[in-house]
Protein backbone atom coordinates (compact mmCIF):
# COMPACT_ATOMS: atom_id res chain seq x y z
CA UNK A 1 0.00 0.00 0.00
CA UNK A 2 1.16 3.55 -0.93
CA UNK A 3 0.82 5.98 1.53
CA UNK A 4 0.42 9.59 0.66
CA UNK A 5 3.28 12.05 1.82
CA UNK A 6 2.26 15.15 4.03
CA UNK A 7 3.77 18.16 2.26
CA UNK A 8 2.58 20.78 5.02
CA UNK A 9 3.73 21.04 7.93
CA UNK A 10 1.57 23.01 10.43
CA UNK A 11 2.65 24.23 13.64
CA UNK A 12 0.74 25.07 16.61
CA UNK A 13 3.27 27.43 18.80
CA UNK A 14 2.10 27.74 22.65
CA UNK A 15 2.76 24.53 24.28
CA UNK A 16 4.10 23.20 21.08
CA UNK A 17 7.18 25.20 20.03
CA UNK A 18 7.30 27.74 23.21
CA UNK A 19 5.95 27.46 27.00
CA UNK A 20 3.69 30.57 26.22
CA UNK A 21 3.26 33.87 23.98
CA UNK A 22 3.75 35.33 27.88
CA UNK A 23 6.81 33.65 29.15
CA UNK A 24 8.00 32.73 25.05
CA UNK A 25 10.31 30.07 26.79
CA UNK A 26 11.95 27.96 23.95
CA UNK A 27 10.91 24.40 24.23
CA UNK A 28 14.38 22.41 24.36
CA UNK A 29 15.27 21.04 20.69
CA UNK A 30 13.48 23.99 18.89
CA UNK A 31 16.38 25.36 16.65
CA UNK A 32 17.03 21.17 15.74
CA UNK A 33 13.10 20.55 15.63
CA UNK A 34 12.28 23.55 13.09
CA UNK A 35 15.43 22.87 10.69
CA UNK A 36 14.87 19.01 11.03
CA UNK A 37 11.36 19.58 9.52
CA UNK A 38 12.16 22.25 6.89
CA UNK A 39 13.92 19.20 5.50
CA UNK A 40 11.64 17.01 5.77
CA UNK A 41 8.54 18.76 4.44
CA UNK A 42 8.32 20.78 1.49
CA UNK A 43 6.28 23.52 3.51
CA UNK A 44 5.72 24.06 7.20
CA UNK A 45 3.24 27.22 8.43
CA UNK A 46 2.02 28.25 11.45
CA UNK A 47 -1.37 27.32 12.97
CA UNK A 48 -2.01 29.19 15.99
CA UNK A 49 -4.02 31.25 18.19
CA UNK A 50 -1.96 34.08 18.37
CA UNK A 51 -1.91 37.13 16.15
CA UNK A 52 0.36 37.42 13.66
CA UNK A 53 2.22 40.68 14.92
CA UNK A 54 2.78 39.08 18.03
CA UNK A 55 4.13 35.80 16.70
CA UNK A 56 6.52 37.96 14.60
CA UNK A 57 7.56 39.64 17.34
CA UNK A 58 8.05 36.18 19.20
CA UNK A 59 9.47 34.53 16.14
CA UNK A 60 12.14 37.46 15.88
CA UNK A 61 13.33 36.93 19.28
CA UNK A 62 13.58 33.24 18.92
CA UNK A 63 16.15 33.99 15.99
CA UNK A 64 18.02 37.03 17.50
CA UNK A 65 18.52 34.33 20.53
CA UNK A 66 19.64 31.87 17.87
CA UNK A 67 17.28 29.54 19.85
CA UNK A 68 15.40 29.20 16.06
CA UNK A 69 16.77 29.72 12.52
CA UNK A 70 16.39 32.34 10.54
CA UNK A 71 13.80 31.45 8.39
CA UNK A 72 11.71 31.38 11.36
CA UNK A 73 10.94 34.76 11.44
CA UNK A 74 9.41 34.68 8.12
CA UNK A 75 7.59 30.90 8.00
CA UNK A 76 4.13 31.47 6.67
CA UNK A 77 1.85 31.87 8.79
CA UNK A 78 -1.96 31.14 8.48
CA UNK A 79 -5.34 33.36 8.80
CA UNK A 80 -8.28 31.31 10.19
CA UNK A 81 -11.16 31.56 11.95
CA UNK A 82 -13.61 30.09 14.26
CA UNK A 83 -13.51 27.40 17.60
CA UNK A 84 -11.39 24.71 15.90
CA UNK A 85 -7.82 24.69 13.56
CA UNK A 86 -9.41 24.04 10.23
CA UNK A 87 -6.71 23.25 8.09
CA UNK A 88 -8.65 24.16 5.09
CA UNK A 89 -7.72 27.62 5.92
CA UNK A 90 -4.46 26.48 4.71
CA UNK A 91 -4.25 28.59 1.10
CA UNK A 92 -3.56 25.88 -1.82
CA UNK A 93 -3.60 23.06 0.14
CA UNK A 94 -5.17 19.53 0.32
CA UNK A 95 -6.44 18.72 4.22
CA UNK A 96 -5.17 15.46 3.66
CA UNK A 97 -1.70 16.56 3.15
CA UNK A 98 -1.42 18.42 5.94
CA UNK A 99 -0.10 17.60 9.27
CA UNK A 100 -0.60 19.34 12.47
CA UNK A 101 1.29 19.26 15.33
CA UNK A 102 -0.65 20.59 18.40
CA UNK A 103 -0.50 19.77 21.88
CA UNK A 104 -4.22 20.12 22.13
CA UNK A 105 -7.28 18.25 21.22
CA UNK A 106 -9.91 21.27 21.66
CA UNK A 107 -8.09 22.70 18.50
CA UNK A 108 -8.84 19.57 16.11
CA UNK A 109 -10.97 20.07 13.66
CA UNK A 110 -13.79 17.86 13.24
CA UNK A 111 -13.16 15.01 10.88
CA UNK A 112 -9.52 16.08 10.79
CA UNK A 113 -8.42 13.82 13.71
CA UNK A 114 -6.08 11.52 11.29
CA UNK A 115 -4.21 14.83 10.21
CA UNK A 116 -3.38 15.91 14.01
CA UNK A 117 -0.24 14.27 15.90
CA UNK A 118 -0.38 15.18 19.42
CA UNK A 119 2.64 16.24 20.95
CA UNK A 120 3.20 16.50 25.08
CA UNK A 121 2.04 19.66 26.53
CA UNK A 122 5.07 21.87 27.52
CA UNK A 123 4.21 22.07 30.85
CA UNK A 124 5.71 24.44 34.02
CA UNK A 125 8.47 24.20 35.01
CA UNK A 126 10.04 23.92 31.50
CA UNK A 127 12.44 21.34 32.10
CA UNK A 128 15.90 21.42 30.16
CA UNK A 129 15.06 17.73 29.99
CA UNK A 130 11.64 17.96 27.96
CA UNK A 131 11.59 15.77 25.26
CA UNK A 132 8.84 16.86 23.42
CA UNK A 133 10.35 18.11 20.09
CA UNK A 134 12.56 15.33 20.01
CA UNK A 135 9.88 12.70 20.15
CA UNK A 136 7.66 14.61 17.84
CA UNK A 137 11.08 14.89 15.02
CA UNK A 138 10.99 11.06 15.58
CA UNK A 139 7.11 10.49 14.66
CA UNK A 140 7.91 12.75 12.04
CA UNK A 141 10.99 11.64 10.56
CA UNK A 142 8.67 7.62 10.59
CA UNK A 143 6.17 9.19 8.77
CA UNK A 144 7.78 10.73 6.02
CA UNK A 145 9.91 7.42 5.41
CA UNK A 146 7.17 5.56 5.61
CA UNK A 147 5.28 7.41 2.85
CA UNK A 148 8.66 7.51 0.41
MG1 LIG B 1 -0.88 24.78 21.98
Amino acid sequence: MKKILPTVLALDLEGTLISNAMSQIPRPGLHEFLTRCAVLFPRLVMFTTVKEDKFRQIARLLVEETMAPAWFADIEYVNWQGETKNLGFVPDAAVGDIILVDDFEIYVHPGQVTQWMQIEYFDYPYSEEDKGLVTMLEKLEMLVSDSK
